[in-house]
């Protein structure tokens, strides 16, 4: 799968490329010259030590957090100030740990409010659509339950699918299963392989071995805000050439 995936990915452009971006917060500097790039229906897995930019670098894409040096280019849109952020973030879809639903909205009605407010879809295509997603993520018949009712393996999925539903042809995830108990990780695990498996580009923040070693087409290994490797999972896991990546598995492993 992964090198089919990779095969049809080289043929193509990349559909993010980032050159040397730069990070700030106050006088801390926190991003340090990232360069990478994505084609398209790569799946690409970030790991590196806690507070070495990972958040911060997911969240300059969709321009959570602007950069303040480089450049991000998103399908072919430069990435600059608040000029076209409204058209990135129609492009890329994001994942957070913490699942972020509106808590006051059913399933179903936190998964029609954007397609609905943002791009104008009847409310009954929205909520075909919607069950369509609760169903590719298993939990349609949880769509008129409210979000403190589900599980958080089922928030987290309800969050992908909410995601989904503005059909993004990018989908960011950072950590998204740091906050689930052992037993629900799988579950949201399974959904992001069978995202991989369609063709989605991926980006995700996870120390999951286990994904990236059976999704992830090439792994980026952040240390003190910038990239010190970019491999492929196995490579990294079994021979990790720097110092910083050897301590880090030396921990999690
Ligand atoms: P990671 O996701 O790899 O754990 P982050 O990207 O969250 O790391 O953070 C990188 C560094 O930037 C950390 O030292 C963090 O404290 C700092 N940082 C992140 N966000 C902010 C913020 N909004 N204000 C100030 N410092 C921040
Ligand atoms: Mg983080």
């Amino acid at each position: 799968m992964t090198s089919e995936r990779s095969a049809r990915a080289a043929d193509s452009a990349p559909i993010i490329v980032a050159e040397n971006v730069q990070k700030h917060f106050g006088s801390f500097h926190a991003l340090r010259g990232v360069s990478m790039s994505v084609r398209p229906g790569e799946v690409v897995v970030v790991i590196g030590p806690s507070g070495s930019g990972k958040s911060t670098f997911i969240r300059t894409i969709n321009a959570l957090d602007p950069h303040d040096g480089g450049t991000i280019t998103v399908d072919g849109i430069p990435l600059q100030g608040a000029k076209n952020l409204d058209a990135i973030r129609r492009e890329v879809g994001m994942v957070f740990q913490s699942f972020n639903l509106f808590p006051h909205l059913t399933v179903l009605e936190n998964i029609t409010l954007a397609p609905t407010r943002v791009r104008g879809a009847s409310r009954a295509d929205a909520e075909a659509r919607g069950l369509e997603l609760l169903r590719r993520v298993g939990i349609e018949e949880q769509a008129h339950k409210y979000p403190a009712q589900l599980s958080g393996g089922q928030q987290q999925r309800v969050a992908i699918a909410r995601a989904l539903a503005m059909e993004p042809k990018i989908m960011l995830f950072d950590e998204p299963t740091s906050a689930l108990d052992p037993e629900m990780i799988k579950e949201v695990l399974d959904v992001m392989k069978e995202l991989a498996r369609s063709g989605m580009t991926m980006l995700v923040v996870t120390h999951e071995m286990g994904f990236a070693r059976e999704v992830a087409d090439r792994l980026l290994f952040f240390d003190q805000g910038t990239i010190v490797e970019d491999t492929t999972p196995d490579e990294f896991y079994e021979h990790p050439k720097h110092e910083r990546a050897k301590q880090f598995l030396s921990k999690i492993l």
